[in-house]
């Protein structure tokens, strides 16, 4: 545990259950799990029929039937499992949720490298069952305009905490999937591989502080914030 600590520090305590968030317009739901060690956010975003899969960080096998259970109640058809970026904390479930709805993973080209480092430390980071998900990837470039159903997103390049990080911008529900580039009051770690604090100013200055401040932020780890708030106050205006 010390070593989960020492190397995410943005693992905290929040609330182990995960919690329901709802937006509104065109009846677009955004749902958070928390899962692993690492307390990351899965979402689903979906709409009556069609739903999309970020971020699948579930591991244990009560993780994955929480995740399952909420998509089958409603319903829903998975269209698309796609990530932010491929730390492990993130990509835990790749494997298992793309198998079991017959999908490839959809993430940044620039971030193939990130996923397929995984496996390697893994183990040591205390998930020896971690499986990587097979190489017939989605890639992105970043700026495509992806729909599914009553969904619209645009994809948004942010790299700085990895090198192919994206964000999910929602426009008509007002709200960004912004995987680890902000959190509330701080913003994603530089100091694993592909990091770089310049880089990850520049994503927040020029890309996400450009967005409307009522845009709620759906973070990777801890509760939502909006850019407004973040603008204000983010710890990122010290460095
Ligand atoms: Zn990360
Ligand atoms: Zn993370």
């Amino acid at each position: 545990m010390s070593l989960l600590s020492k190397m995410m520090p943005e693992r905290g305590k929040m609330q182990n259950h995960s919690t329901f968030v709802k937006t509104t317009g065109m009846s677009v739901t955004i749902k958070k799990f928390t899962f692993n060690g690492f307390q990351e956010n899965t979402y689903v975003v979906h709409d009556e029929s069609v739903a999309v899969i970020i971020d699948p960080g579930c591991y244990e096998r009560r993780e994955e039937e929480e995740l399952y259970q909420y998509i089958q109640t409603a319903q829903l058809k998975v269209s698309a499992i796609i990530l932010t970026h491929a730390h492990i904390d993130h990509v835990l479930g790749s494997y298992a949720v793309c198998e079991r709805y017959k999908l490839p993973l959809t993430l940044h080209k620039t971030e193939v490298g990130t996923l397929q480092a995984v496996q390697s430390y893994a183990a040591v980071y205390g998930f020896p069952k971690y499986t990587e998900p097979k190489d017939d990837y989605i890639l992105l470039e970043g700026n495509e305009k992806l729909e599914f159903g009553n969904i619209k997103m645009t994809v948004f390049f942010t790299p700085g905490h990895s090198v192919g990080h994206v964000v999910y911008y929602l426009p008509e529900q007002k709200s960004v999937i912004n995987g680890d580039v902000l959190f509330q009051g701080s913003f994603g770690r530089v100091d694993l591989p592909g990091g770089d604090l310049e880089t990850l100013k520049n994503s927040i200055y020029n890309i996400m502080f450009k967005l409307p401040d009522d845009t709620v932020i759906y973070c990777g780890h801890g509760p939502e914030t909006t850019v407004g708030r973040e603008k204000q106050f983010n710890f990122i205006h010290q460095f």
